[in-house]
This record gives C-alpha cells, structure tokens and sequence, in this order.
C-alpha cells in the first residue's frame, strides 16, 4: 500500500528528519497507529514530497527519517476547481459541508451571511471561527488523503459573495428554479477550468439574493421538485460535479 500522506510545514523539517507532536502526532500515532518503520508521505506547502521512515516515537513526538523528495504529482488539474459558495446555515451543519465538502474535492469555500441566514457572525467572532472553519477543512483533507487543503473565506453578504467570482462557469442552486434543471443547463457546456456554485441557508435565498447572482452570470439551477436540506444540497453537488466531469 502507497505511504500514507501528510501535509505538513517545511518548518518541521530540520537536518533530514521532520517531527511533530499535537495533532499530526495523534493522527499518525494514535488513529492510524503508524510506528517506527513506517513509511510516510510528508508534502509541504512548496508541494515538495517527502518520502521518509518514522525513526522515533515518544509520548508527544514522532520523528521520521527523510530519504528522498521530489515535486508532489500534479493534482486536481485533471478536473475543474470547484468552489462552494455556502450561506451560512444554522449551528454545526457547516462543519458537515466543510468536511464533506472537502472529502468530495472541493477546491474552496466562500461562505457568506445570507439574508435569511439565522446564524450571523459578528465582527469580533470572526477570525476564531475563520480559523476553525479551516482547521475542519484542513482535518478532512488530511484524514482523506488529499494534498491540498481548501481555503475558506468569508462574506458578509450573498452581493459580496457574488460580486468576489471569477470562476469561469457560476451555477446557483435555487429552490424557485422551475425551468431549467442543472442536467439541461451542464448538457451542452463543456468540463469548465473553474466552477463556484451558490447554495442558500435553511431560509432559502430572498428574490433581491437571487437578482444580484444572476446580474454576476450565475446560471440558475434546479435539483429536482424535492427541496433539499442547504447541507444536502451543498454535498450533493459537490459530488454530482465530480462525476459529471469524470473528477472521482
Ligand atoms: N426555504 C426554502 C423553501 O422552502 O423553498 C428552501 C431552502 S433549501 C432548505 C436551502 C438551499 O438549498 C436553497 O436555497 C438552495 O440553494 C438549495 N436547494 C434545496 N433544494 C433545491 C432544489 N430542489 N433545487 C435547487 N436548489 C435547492
């Protein structure tokens, strides 16, 4: 079986070895039982591989032996970027979107304060929660293995969130879409470089929400008559987009 990856620091690596305690250290150590001997995977923000063997385990610490490096294998440029532009649901459901999400190969999150978001976010709250947003992120993406973690960024308005897109094709999810259906609207567009696609909170987007993303080019989209949880909405699309564009 290929070494397990991690992604890591390059401040961990000093004279050949790189170690670590706290979270990786649990996660190598404690979930997945690694022990000296044991082959790893380290990729560095630089997306440098490092191969290397855990040399020493303590209490807190593991320390592995680096034995080769090379450019980590291009990933994901097979497939579109996508980004998840995400209202901000009630309580902990973002933790589920975020993680899944990021399970599914989403590239980013642009999360944003919808105007029928119960949840607010006041201005002092948000760095800690930017943080732990992208600390959930960053625990998905390296139980799943992936070489990248996805950014999370914040706005405090669906015009904000609209207005920042530079992707190449904007899809939004809108539960009064009774026309055109997200198979009719992909069916005869090619695999984009990019893609971000707008999800509304438990309240739904309000008419001037949806007048501001199609003004930005924002495709509205249909998922069906059955109007879906915002998190089941946001999972399902992130998975539908990979298989539609062979990205799974
Ligand atoms: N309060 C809204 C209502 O009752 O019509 C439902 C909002 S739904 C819980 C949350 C979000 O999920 C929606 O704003 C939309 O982005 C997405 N969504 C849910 N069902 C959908 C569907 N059938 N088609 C497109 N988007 C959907």
């Amino acid at each position: 079986m290929s070494s397990r990856r991690f992604m890591i620091s390059s401040r961990n690596i000093r004279d050949g070895y790189a170690s670590f305690n706290g979270d990786l250290f649990n996660h190598m150590v404690r979930v997945l039982r690694l022990g000296t001997g044991d082959g790893v995977t380290l990729v560095d923000e630089a997306g440098i591989e490092h191969q290397g063997i855990i040399d020493q385990v303590s209490r807190e610490w593991v320390a592995v032996r680096i034995e080769a490096r090379r450019p980590a294998p291009a990933t994901g440029d097979h497939g579109a970027r996508i980004t998840i532009c995400q209202a901000l649901p009630k309580g902990e459901k973002i933790d589920l979107i975020l993680q899944k999400g990021t399970e599914l190969g989403v590239h980013d999150f642009s999360l944003f304060c919808g105007r029928r978001s119960v949840a607010r976010v006041r201005e002092d709250q948000l760095a800690a929660k930017l943080e732990r947003w992208q600390r959930i992120a960053a625990e998905a993406a390296r139980q799943c293995n992936r070489c990248s973690v996805p950014a999370v960024s914040w706005s405090p308005s669906a015009a904000e969130a609209a207005g920042s897109t530079a992707q190449e094709l904007r899809l939004l999810l809108w539960e009064g879409e009774r026309k055109q259906s997200l198979k009719s609207a992909l069916a005869d567009l090619g695999r984009p470089a990019s893609v971000i696609v707008a999800v509304g909170p438990e309240g739904g987007f309000d008419p001037l929400e949806v007048q501001q993303f199609i003004k930005q080019g924002y495709l509205p989209v249909s998922l069906g008559n059955r109007i879906l949880r915002t998190e089941t909405a946001s999972i399902a699309i992130s998975a539908i987009l990979q298989y539609i564009w062979d990205m799974m």
